[in-house]
């Protein structure tokens, strides 16, 4: 049996029944034969039915949101973005597809010769609780216009999220199959990655649980796409626009409770401007009202488990038993954790080593900007980055130096249905969204004619 909690007050919302290796074997067998049909639908078929997917979305955004945040704690007004944002997504692959996988012709000295693009089969995706719907749709969208289906493993503690999105499909006329949830813990993942209907899975999470996926998909010969951990830095140079660079610092690293992947969770700045740009930070921070998520006025609601919140809470507590120092911050009520600024944070601190996946800034100093660049550097993680300076030559110049998958610059890291999405290092490989996410599922297949 599972359970979802509302993290704000802890009320148990609904149990599930953990699917049998019978409900298992029987959602296998359908999304094998789902597969076969759906596969041999037109590419404007499948662009229909996406289209309606993203249509159904927008109109049942305040219901839907709903669920996120009674499951996972985030704010409604940060729950229907991402509905909305899924939605948006649907309509641009709806758009671009085609062109996407369109067969390329090769010029070579045969008659023809060209590449096209087939899809897999059935794929697993195994997915994280922090955007129970954003997750699921980026592989979802793509991977499903490509002909593949879907297979579904949620974190447990969403499970109406994924019964949800089950039906999303439904409703919208996707044939039986083609995209299931299983209701499952960790333990069945091994028999299904191991299943020769399996082709290939995708993992966002943690990169433990990444390598112990990674691992059997290899001695399988599957494809995996694995989305990681991050520990991104914000590098604030002497130059910068701090107002808009404090803003957008704090705004990074607390959206969603801190529980972002791509949070700015280590935030560099030149030693020239610390001072002002603590000020700022602390401003921005004061400004964060927590509370009921449900109302308009919270801008941060609690942390989706209290585990999570137990594990924020030993990161900063044995950082500062190293020399980091508090500047605000650290209460707690269950769930809901007062969002926290260190500053004095070094390699070999908990807040600079480990990813924090909460809401904790850390404030380290940096002599100039090599130094920025290479204590930027400085971490097993690399997934993005993002630089502040009013000098784009410089901006360009040291976004090629950071070894992540995506820098942005005087932006807000984020992802986004028209650039690829993914990282290095322990934040993984493979790469969601835009034309390089869609081709991670499919047969890459040349045909050469005499
Ligand atoms: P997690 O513990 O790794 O869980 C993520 C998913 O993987 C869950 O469905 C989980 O199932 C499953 N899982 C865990 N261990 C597994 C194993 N050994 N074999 C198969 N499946 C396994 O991650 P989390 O702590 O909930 O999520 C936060 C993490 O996700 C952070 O590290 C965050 O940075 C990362 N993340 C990365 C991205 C990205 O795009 N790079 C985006 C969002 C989040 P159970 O819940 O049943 O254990």
């Amino acid at each position: 049996m599972f359970s979802s909690i509302n993290p704000y007050n802890q009320k148990k919302l609904k149990t599930y029944r953990a699917d049998s290796p019978a409900v298992i074997e029987r959602k296998l067998k359908q999304a094998d034969r789902a597969f076969a049909d759906w596969s041999a639908l037109s590419l404007q078929e499948r662009l229909d039915a996406l289209r309606r997917v993203g249509e159904h979305l927008t109109a049942n955004n305040q219901q839907l949101g709903a669920l996120i945040t009674s499951e996972m704690g985030k704010t409604l007004k940060e729950a229907v973005a991402e509905i909305d944002k899924c939605a948006l997504s649907c309509h641009f692959y709806a758009d671009h597809a085609a062109e996407f996988l369109a067969d390329q012709t090769i010029q070579t000295e045969a008659r023809s010769s060209f590449i096209t693009y087939q899809p897999l089969g059935p794929v697993l995706a195994i997915m994280p609780w922090n955007f129970p719907f954003w997750q699921v749709f980026r592989f979802a969208i793509p991977g499903l216009i490509a002909g593949n289906v879907g297979l579904l493993k949620h974190a447990p503690n969403v499970f109406g999220c994924a019964l949800a999105i089950d039906e999303v499909f439904r409703t919208c006329g996707l044939p039986e199959g083609v995209f299931q949830s299983l209701l499952i813990d960790v333990a069945p993942v091994d028999g299904l990655l191991k299943d020769r209907r399996v082709k290939a899975v995708t993992l966002t999470g943690s990169s433990r649980a990444g390598a112990s996926v990674a691992t059997i998909a290899g001695s399988q010969i599957k494809k995996s796409v694995l989305e990681l951990g991050g520990s991104d830095a914000l590098l604030v140079l002497a130059d910068a626009d701090l107002e808009k660079a404090a803003e957008t610092a704090v705004r990074s690293r607390m959206q969603n409770a801190g529980q972002s992947c791509i949070a700015a969770k280590r935030f560099i700045v030149e030693k020239a401007v610390k001072k002002p740009f603590t000020e700022l930070v602390l401003h921005y921070i004061e400004q964060i009202r927590q509370g009921d998520p449900t109302d308009d006025d919270t801008t941060m609601g609690p942390m989706a488990r209290l585990d999570l919140a137990d594990s924020i809470e030993r990161q900063c507590r044995q950082s500062v038993a190293k020399g980091a120092k508090l500047l605000t911050g650290g209460n707690r009520d269950g769930c809901n954790v007062q969002p926290m600024l260190l500053h004095k944070v070094k390699p070999g601190m908990p807040a600079y080593d480990e990813e924090t996946f909460g809401p904790l800034a850390v404030l380290i100093e940096a002599k100039n900007e090599s130094d920025a660049v290479r204590l930027a550097n400085l971490s097993d993680f690399g997934l993005g980055s993002a630089i502040w300076t009013e000098d784009i030559a410089k901006a360009d110049r040291l976004a090629r130096q950071l070894q992540v998958g995506s820098v942005f610059v005087n932006g807000l890291m984020r992802s986004d249905a028209r650039v690829p999405f993914g990282g290095i290092k322990q934040s993984g490989f493979g790469r969601e969204l835009s034309e390089i996410g869609l081709k991670e599922f499919v047969n890459v297949k040349t045909v050469w004619i005499e």
